[in-house]
């Protein structure tokens, strides 16, 4: 992980809450200083400097995240050395559809766009009832929504949701329990929370219903 700012340092924690062991690098001290508290290996380099992250033993990693965002110019230089040194996997992150542009362009595999991703998901929660969404191109969906009131008592099979809706319940959560997978005998009682699948329109208005 190089950049230990707000982004690099969630997803530093959370790969290692999911049991990754996390290699984490910044030209900050205090930042260094402050993380090693928390973080398995905190290691202070330039990481514009190739020969620094031979000497980090960059080359033995499969995976590595670039989360530099304010300078575009650091997180380029970085991929760009990550590229040269042949790391398989260069994650970069951007902050602007010009930045994703190049760091593509200088050979980053994956990039990703926090503020815009994050963005466009929270509008479509903001304007609707959904209480999480995730589109995957391609006009498909999943979101996570309170039982419509219509469907509240019904049972799956009667409603034939796939028929009049478009969309796929694929799992119910009753008030005060877990998920589980739909199936046709699922009962939507009050309460319950949905995970539906389809096309975006289709997901919303499903969402919508009253
Ligand atoms: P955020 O928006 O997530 O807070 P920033 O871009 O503000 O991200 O922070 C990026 C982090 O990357 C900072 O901690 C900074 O010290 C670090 N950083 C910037 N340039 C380099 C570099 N060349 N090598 C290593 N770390 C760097």
């Amino acid at each position: 992980m190089i950049g230990l700012g707000r982004f690099g340092c969630h997803l530093a924690g959370s790969l290692t809450r999911l049991g990754h062991r996390v290699l984490a690098v910044d030209r900050d001290p205090d930042r260094v200083q402050r993380w090693s508290a928390v973080l398995d290996r905190v290691v202070q380099a330039d990481a514009t400097e190739e020969q620094a992250l031979r000497q980090l033993g960059i080359d033995d990693f499969t995976r590595v995240v670039v989360a530099i965002g304010a300078s575009v110019e650091a997180s380029v230089l970085t991929v760009l050395a990550l590229t040269e040194v042949g790391v398989p996997q260069v994650w970069a992150r951007a902050t602007s559809r010009k930045h994703a542009k190049i760091l593509a362009s200088v050979g980053a595999h994956h990039v990703v766009f926090p503020e815009a991703e994050t963005g466009e998901r929270v509008a479509h929660l903001i304007v609707s009832r959904m209480l999480d969404f995730m589109e995957f191109g391609d006009d498909f969906a999943i979101a996570k929504v309170p039982v419509p009131p219509p469907l509240v008592g019904h049972r799956l099979r009667d409603l034939a949701v796939q028929e009049r809706y478009g969309v796929m319940v694929v799992g119910a959560k009753p008030a005060g329990e877990r998920f589980r997978y739909a199936d046709p005998d699922t009962v939507l009682g009050p309460g319950s929370v949905l995970i539906v699948e389809g096309g975006i329109a289709r997901v919303q208005q499903f969402a919508a219903l009253r």
